[in-house]
């Protein structure tokens, strides 16, 4: 299945098959473990390791890179996730379009476990995670980074989302097009108050996991896509005992297979890499960030 054998590079990273990836997929082992010919490739970022290695092979004629967000075996809570090394080594094997599937909370009653909600927007609530590269502070590796402000107000790429939806509904799948992800920091989930308010603000679901990850796909100018899939009523939406996480990871198994075919339907409807034109993809323009991107 996995097969370590030496190809080309791509950027500077050794191992990697000729023409590397240029579509990257945020998520866990059930997305990619039954493809043919993955090759696991080891990445060291100037930011520390990735969750994990990055597994990459070929969705329809498509290079994509699968990079699991917790690890395999899932041992890295979301609060101490390296979204910075996550999103630096998708990028250092070619990646340029990321989709990112999450586990969320629904915070309204017909959000209920099973939803699958593609945000286009995001409040974000997280406490002590490194949000940006451009922070000024040189790396352990001597690059002096500048401080840059990066635009934001549309967080998710209007392609992937476009993708994403239609993929969705050619598996039958009513996806709900747009609303809010709130991130939270976790690793516990939300107090009845807590949600409440979440759901008094306008917002649609809530996770762990978004953020940083979708500011840090802009600051290297990768388009970004989340798919929300809704695992449970959160603590404000329901009346019983609030969410544990047992039935997060059943309703997310007894989801995985369409959520994976969802996924790789979308992977064929987003645009070449050569062809974007989405604000993501220009959003460094006119930027001196001192930093030079894989
Ligand atoms: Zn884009």
């Amino acid at each position: 299945m996995v097969n370590a054998e030496a190809g080309a590079e791509a950027g500077n990273v050794a191992g990697v098959p000729a023409g590397g990836a240029d579509i990257g997929v945020i998520g866990g082992s059930g997305l990619y473990s039954f493809l043919k010919d993955v090759t696991e490739v080891r990445v060291d970022t100037p930011y520390g390791q990735p969750s994990d290695s990055l597994f990459l092979g070929e969705v329809a004629g498509r290079r994509v890179a699968f990079l699991p967000r917790h690890g395999r075996g899932h041992h890295v809570p979301p609060h101490r996730i390296n979204y910075r090394a996550n999103l630096w080594a998708l990028r250092s094997v070619g990646v340029r379009q990321v989709l990112a599937p999450c586990a969320v909370g629904g915070l309204r009653p017909e959000y209920g476990p099973g939803t699958l909600l593609v945000p286009d927007q995001l409040v974000e609530r997280t406490k002590a995670r490194t949000q940006t590269y451009y922070d000024g502070v040189t790396r352990a590796d001597g690059v002096e980074p500048k401080v840059a402000h990066l635009g934001f107000a549309d967080p998710y790429c209007p392609h992937g989302r476009k993708a994403a939806l239609a993929a969705a509904r050619g598996r039958d799948w009513d996806a709900v097009d747009g609303g809010t992800l709130v991130v939270v920091e976790g690793p516990r989930f939300s107090t009845r108050a807590e949600s409440r308010f979440h759901a008094a603000m306008g917002w649609s679901v809530v996770g762990m996991t978004g953020h940083p990850e979708a500011v840090l796909a802009r600051e290297l100018a990768l388009c970004y896509t989340t798919l929300t899939l809704v695992t449970d009523l959160d603590a404000g939406a329901e009346a019983g005992e609030g969410v544990s996480h047992e039935d997060v990871l059943k309703v997310f198994a007894a989801n995985v297979d369409r959520l994976r075919s969802v996924l790789f339907d979308a992977v064929t409807g987003l645009p070449k890499t050569a062809d974007r034109d989405c604000a993501c993809a220009h959003a460094l323009d006119g930027i001196d960030t001192g930093v030079e991107l894989p």
